[in-house]
């Protein structure tokens, strides 16, 4: 149903990087919005001139659109707004709702009242005004107070629904008094419990940071955050954990936000970026990893090795550890896969079966996984060996790691000439 009348709005203060708490504020409006048909309007409150920085506003920016969210309207800069909050502060002191304070305007909190609020996630919540004090409204420097401008802004902007999170339940009494005295229309709350680290305390770096613009630095994809930011408060029913951000939208509505706090864990968006980069087309997922890395390989041989591992890879940033040996020859060699060459080189037999399988390599024409397989199991047959005691040692000569890819495969992308040159390596100079 097109309900065309629903404005909502994203209002982010620039004195930080865009938190994932604000970056789900913002989804969850958005798809409200897109499921309405309804208007998204974009409000930067960056009254605070202190703390209000134009690198920071770039980045919320530039990560708000990162994330594939788009506004309609605005941005709307409350520093350019201020003559508005003076005008309807100077109404409220003309009707004796505010008193002075040197330079300041103050609102009068009527005493012994109780405000109202129907969640439309926690459902009504009452406040006794005797536990509110008089509300600044402008501050003695001309600047309006958070309140306030978010009032008229709000009411301004014609917006129909706040989303916003529980840190802000406390300033809804105030908002509403205001919007009382001023005799317009509140409207609809819904405050979404906050999100917590995986062990219910504040989200912090240990939980694997706490900005989008570190999860965009290692390697997460958009859409995988995108999906799992709003899977933290929303659920798109049936069990479903992957949903595109415009089936989302389909499906979206602020009444079945969760009342219930949200567990940011790291895992679980691991996991879902890895089947995002799965699913992704092996082209454009190598476009994606050359761009963050310095090889200057050629595109096909690149996007081989991407091809190889895109199933193993939890994020971008993971690519360049894991297969460092595609693209040097002086690899890091884990101790793990020196310890299990030692092995397998103590065995005089096991170490003819590697020089035999490195000759017969060299006599391969085509060079392809199958073939080397054959070549491997053969050879294996020959000293009476089983395969794996062939496969761990030529591994550790070629990756420098004891696991990755299938081998015959990896030995294919690496091609005939570096394979052999690092098996030759092993007797000339051990790992
Ligand atoms: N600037 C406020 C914040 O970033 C917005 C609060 C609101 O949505 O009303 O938390």
């Amino acid at each position: 149903m097109i309900q065309n009348n629903i404005r909502v709005r994203f209002a982010p203060s620039p004195t930080g990087y865009l938190h994932l708490g604000s970056a789900r504020t913002a989804l969850f409006n958005w798809l409200y919005a897109r499921h309405t048909g309804g208007v998204f309007v974009l409000r930067i409150e960056d009254t605070d001139k202190s703390r209000s920085k134009k690198e920071y506003l770039d980045e919320i920016l530039e990560d708000i659109k990162w994330l594939g969210l788009d506004w309609d309207e605005g941005p709307i800069f409350q520093s350019e707004r201020i003559k508005k909050y003076t005008e309807y502060a100077t109404k409220l002191l003309d009707a004796k709702l505010a008193y002075r304070e040197g330079e300041a305007i103050i609102f009068k909190v009527p005493p012994s009242r109780v405000v109202k609020i129907n969640d439309m996630v926690h459902g009504e919540i009452c406040f006794n005004t005797d536990q509110i004090k008089d509300q600044v409204l402008m501050k003695s420097d001309g600047l309006p107070a958070y309140n306030f401008a978010c009032v008229i802004d709000d009411h301004e902007t014609n917006i129909t629904h706040i989303i916003r999170g529980d840190d802000h339940i406390s300033n809804t009494p105030k908002q509403m008094l205001f919007y009382e005295a001023l005799a317009i229309p509140a409207p609809c709350f819904a405050h979404m419990p906050l999100m917590m680290g995986k062990d219910g305390a504040k989200l912090s770096k240990r939980h694997g940071g706490v900005s989008v613009s570190e999860y965009k630095r290692e390697g997460f994809l958009p859409d995988a955050l995108a999906n799992y930011l709003l899977l933290l408060g929303w659920s798109p029913g049936e069990e479903r954990e992957i949903i595109s951000l415009e089936e989302a939208a389909g499906l979206f509505d602020v009444k079945n936000l969760s009342n219930v706090q949200a567990k940011f864990d790291i895992d679980k968006l691991r996991w879902l970026n890895g089947e995002y980069m799965r699913n992704m087309d092996t082209k454009s997922l190598a476009k994606l990893l050359k761009s963050r890395s310095s090889s200057e390989t050629d595109n096909t041989y690149f996007e081989k090795v991407v091809e190889l591992y895109k199933t193993r890879l939890k994020t971008l940033s993971e690519f360049t550890d894991m297969t460092e040996n595609f693209f040097k020859d002086d690899f890091k060699i884990e101790e793990d896969a020196k310890k299990k060459m030692d092995k397998f080189l103590k065995d005089e037999n096991t170490k003819k079966a590697i020089m035999d399988f490195t000759k017969e390599l060299e006599k391969s024409n085509t060079f392809t996984h199958g073939e080397i397989e054959n070549i491997c199991r053969k050879t294996a047959k020959k000293f009476n060996i089983k395969a794996a005691s062939l496969i761990h040692p030529t591994r550790a000569a070629i990756s420098g790691r004891s696991t990755g890819a299938g081998i015959f495969e990896m030995m294919e992308v690496l091609g005939k000439e570096r394979v052999i040159e690092r098996l030759k390596r092993i007797f000339s100079h051990p790992l």
